[in-house]
């Protein structure tokens, strides 16, 4: 399906809940007391419905994510029934790998074939400090997904003073494993005080500080690795290393190749990370007016998010799903 400014929407990323086991710095706001009511969660069925009925309108790929998706106790069914569409180009898992280690050979199973994992930080401490989490469980997924044969892609979160000096290792840490790593910059989705020219990092900087550890880095243009908005780079000097930038604030044409529509975990479609506008597929759902809600939602598809117009999020990244 294509929406008004031409773009081939064909992604749906699935927050299966709000909740989560970590507290990162730039994710989960301290205090936060907004989260969906248990009973207002879609149903393991709900879920594979609405994902069936976007499979029927043409989408192929689908990304489980949350909060973290893997304290759902009902998470396998709902891979497994996604993992059975007969169209379905890939269904990945986005985590922050603490509870991955002894569930991987299950989401294998169930056809996940690729999961993003979150580390932006190699120090424990340092680790602990952003999320509150522990590494060593990290480490520990990192390794069951790639022994059970999962495509495993980590995403790192830039933020000036706080883990920039722990980028050249995460390189050389995901380059030893042939995994890509994607840096990312901040974004105000949670939080109005995150995003502050104290804590941004812009890709332009964290380029500087690779190039001064690891050598200089080159344009991959043709470069994939999945689905995402990634723009990928070579290292000279690592040259297993697959780095990818995503700079929704420092990269003027970022939504120009977006793709994807967003379902919340209590059931609201969203056409934009960056916009507050949302459908209730729930209700969509009730009334068996599925596929004229997704539709109305590519419809609906802005032409580029608002972060720069001093944005403020309605409901954290956990909610809507990243
Ligand atoms: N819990 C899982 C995880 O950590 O990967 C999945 C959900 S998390 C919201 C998805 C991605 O969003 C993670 O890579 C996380 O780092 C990123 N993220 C969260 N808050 C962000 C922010 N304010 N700016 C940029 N990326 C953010
Ligand atoms: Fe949880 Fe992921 Fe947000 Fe961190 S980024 S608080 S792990 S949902």
């Amino acid at each position: 399906m294509t929406d008004p400014f031409g773009r081939s929407i064909d992604y749906l990323r699935i927050s299966v809940t709000d909740r989560c086991n970590e507290r990162c710095l730039y994710c989960m706001p301290e205090g936060y007391k907004g989260w969906a009511k248990r009973a207002d969660h879609l149903t393991a069925a709900q879920i594979v419905s609405i994902a069936r009925a976007a499979s029927r309108l043409g989408f192929t790929k689908f990304r489980l994510t949350g909060g973290e998706p893997l304290l759902r106790s009902d998470f396998l069914e709902i891979a497994q029934g996604i993992g059975a569409f007969d169209n379905l180009h890939s269904l990945g898992l986005s985590t922050n790998g603490t509870r991955l280690a002894p569930l991987a050979a299950d989401l294998a199973a169930a056809g996940v074939r690729a999961a993003n994992i979150s580390l932006d930080a190699l120090d424990p401490a340092a680790y602990r400090r952003i999320t509150g989490g522990d590494l060593a469980q990290v480490l520990a997924g990192i390794d069951a997904a790639l022994a059970n044969g999962l495509f495993v892609k980590l995403n790192t979160v830039l933020m000036r003073g706080v883990n920039e000096s722990e980028l050249p290792s995460l390189v050389r840490f995901a380059a030893a494993r042939r995994m890509p790593i994607r840096f990312i910059e901040l974004m105000p989705l949670t939080r109005t005080d995150v995003l502050t020219p104290a804590n941004f990092l812009s890709l332009a900087d964290a380029r500087v500080i690779l190039e001064n550890a690891l050598g200089p880095l080159s344009a991959l243009p043709d470069y994939r690795a999945g689905h995402g908005p990634a723009r990928y780079h070579e290292c000279r000097d690592f040259p297993r290393a697959r780095i990818g930038f995503i700079g929704a604030l420092s990269e003027q044409d970022f939504c120009a190749s977006c793709n994807k529509l967003r379902l919340t975990a209590d059931g609201k479609l969203r056409p934009c990370l960056g916009r507050h506008g949302e459908l209730d597929l729930a209700a969509a759902l009730a009334n068996d007016q599925l596929d004229a809600a997704i539709s109305e939602a590519i419809a609906q598809k802005p032409e580029a998010h608002e972060f720069h117009a001093d944005y403020h999020p309605d409901r954290p990244m956990t909610a809507i799903g990243g």
